[in-house]
């Protein structure tokens, strides 16, 4: 070993590894499949780069993972012949944390390990996981490419800091050794090790293979190691979808989302004819920390004729649905295929209208079969939704039918009606959607503007985020009825004011046109107009918004950003 040096783990690495021993403590196994998903995206990347370069391969073609253990020595070691990592690739990917808003994220957390527990699923914490078990860690690598003598070493006892060296190597990929703590020696055993891999991993498309059971009878010869592979070593989305268990699917969204929970649900769909593609989508159960963060990852990992082409591939669905993970494996599109080529492709964007129904027919799905699911996918996707009528015109009807809002109805303040429950509660003679739109549940429920509604029993949907103000703007219409906001210049009840009423109406206005010329006078530039509304039962006055003037939330958002 040479240039050995010892180097600090950056801050957050530190926080994590605390964490994630702690939460994870009662799910240890589960490091296999992390360190498997690892080997499994590197030969992924390899047979990628390989494209190109063929000469990556060294001659040796066959990727596949590598699982042996030694009883007495107490160590797990998994080895594969992936792409592999120069001295650099290990300092960072096994050093830092890459992801953009993680020190931020860590400095939200409340510092109460059992709540804070419950967050570290939202981090692809893989390669970490290995100190569940193991005190310390070593990792021989080499990256595909470089001389024998530009191997790597790292080490770690996982307290803080690493040793790094360059070592020489002469196979390419990785090796890595768990030296397990005590009390974890239970896996270092071959039946322990083949169940977990495939209760986790059957998925994964290349064979890992452990060392034939019963070896070691073999007194005479106890160096011929034989292996066997001990999962079904096919990639998932090929197969038929009956034939797929749903914690199969499970385990593969864990390993393509580097996720760690269940997702809430997913569609795999076969498609044949003019395209031919498979796509296999998945809703996440929670949203990831930097869901807002701009470069936070997206897209799908698009694969071509089964050979993995890149992560992210974000031309396939609207920015709407970027919390959409899972594969899109195409045997149209040619193997060398680049980004560029996808923005420019008519092929994609066939797909990307297919792929689109395709997560809207999904959440459709979620919201009649499993109303409870949909509220928490509302809640952690709710305000990324919203932004679909703006981006995705065509589909504008489906998406606005996937929305929901807090409303009249109750005082909760929930956002769970469905605008097709309000129409489904329309007033005989209503033929609009009211809404009202305010910076808090608080302030809107009990505006003015809202007391005619109460009086009559019609319900009025509330609108408080941010984003609803902007929504409203291409959400024109529901079911053929308009949105109209109850704020908004002068309310037209139609046909839920009786004759009578209108003409009460008619006759206050003409009695009180000598106020409202008072009114005008002394207010002056400051208001557009003064009118006699029909719309208070015991508030004096209001002010109403312009037609077409902005409302007060765009208002704010246009002062805060200094237009
Ligand atoms: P993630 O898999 O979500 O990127 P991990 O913590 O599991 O996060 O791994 C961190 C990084 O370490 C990987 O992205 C990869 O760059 C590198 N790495 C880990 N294991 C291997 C391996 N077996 N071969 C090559 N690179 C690896
Ligand atoms: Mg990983």
């Amino acid at each position: 070993e040479t240039q050995k040096e010892t180097l600090g783990f950056q801050t957050e690495v530190k926080q994590l590894l605390q964490l994630m021993i702690y939460s994870l403590y009662s799910n240890k196994e589960i490091f296999l499949r992390e360190l498997i998903s690892n080997a499994s995206d590197a030969a992924d990347k390899l047979r990628f780069e390989g494209l190109s370069k063929p000469d990556l391969f060294e001659g040796d073609a066959e990727l596949k993972i590598r699982i042996s253990f030694d009883k007495d020595a107490k160590t797990i070691t998994l080895e594969d012949n992936g792409i592999g990592m120069s001295r650099e690739d290990a300092i960072t990917h096994l050093g830092t944390i890459a992801k953009s808003g993680t020190a931020d994220f860590l400095k939200s957390l409340s510092g109460d390990q059992k709540k804070d527990s419950h967050l570290i699923g939202q981090f692809g914490v893989g390669f970490y996981s290995a100190f569940i078990v193991a005190d310390k860690v070593d990792v021989f690598s080499r990256r595909a490419g470089l001389p024998a003598a530009e191997g790597v070493h790292w080490a770690s006892r996982g307290e803080g800091e690493f040793e790094v060296a360059t070592i020489d190597k002469p196979e390419r990929g990785t090796r890595v050794v768990l030296h397990l703590k005590s009390g974890e020696d239970e896996f270092a055993d071959g039946w322990r090790l083949r169940n977990i891999v495939k209760k986790y991993s059957d998925h994964i498309a290349l064979p890992i293979e452990l060392p034939k059971q019963n070896f070691g009878d073999d007194e005479d010869n106890p160096t011929a190691v034989e292996w066997e592979t001990v999962n079904r070593a096919s990639a998932l989305w090929t197969r038929p979808r009956s034939e797929v268990k749903d914690n199969e699917y499970q385990e593969f969204y864990k390993h393509v989302a580097h996720d760690f929970e269940d997702p809430l649900s997913w569609s795999h769909n076969k498609v044949e004819g003019k395209l031919e593609y498979t796509s296999l989508l998945y809703v996440p159960s929670h949203a990831p920390f930097d869901l807002y963060h701009r470069d936070a990852p997206k897209g799908l990992k698009l694969y071509v004729q089964r050979v993995f082409i890149m992560d992210q591939a974000d031309e396939f669905l609207p920015l709407y649905l970027r919390f959409i993970k899972g594969v899109v494996d195409s045997n149209d599109l040619s193997l060398n295929v680049s980004r560029e080529i996808l923005q420019k492709d008519p092929v994609i964007d066939s797909m990307k209208s297919a792929l689109t129904k395709r997560v809207l027919d999904m959440l459709e799905k979620l919201a009649k079969q499993e109303p409870e699911q949909y509220k928490g996918f509302w809640k952690a996707f709710g305000q990324v939704l919203k932004e679909g009528p703006a981006e995705d015109f065509a589909n504008r009807e489906r998406i606005a039918g996937l929305l929901r809002f807090a409303s009249t109805r109750d005082d909760s303040g929930d956002q769970g009606v469905a605008l097709a429950d309000y129409v489904g509660r329309m007033q005989e003679g209503q033929d609009k959607l009211y809404y009202l739109t305010g910076e808090s549940h608080t302030q809107v429920k009990s505006s003015p503007h809202l007391e005619i509604f109460r009086k009559k029993g019609i319900e009025v949907l509330l609108l408080t985020d941010r984003i609803d103000e902007w929504l409203m703007g291409y959400l024109t219409d529901f079911d053929g009825k308009p949105f109209v906001d109850v704020a908004r210049g002068d309310l037209d009840l139609g046909k839920l004011d009786t004759e009578e009423e209108r003409q009460a109406q008619d006759e206050v206005a003409k009695a009180k046109e000598g106020l409202i010329e008072r009114l005008k006078a002394v207010l002056g530039e400051q208001v557009a107009e003064v009118r006699v509304s029909h719309r208070l039962t015991d508030s004096p006055a209001v002010l109403a918004i312009g037609e077409q003037d902005l409302g007060l939330q765009m208002r704010q958002i246009l002062e805060a950003s200094g237009q």
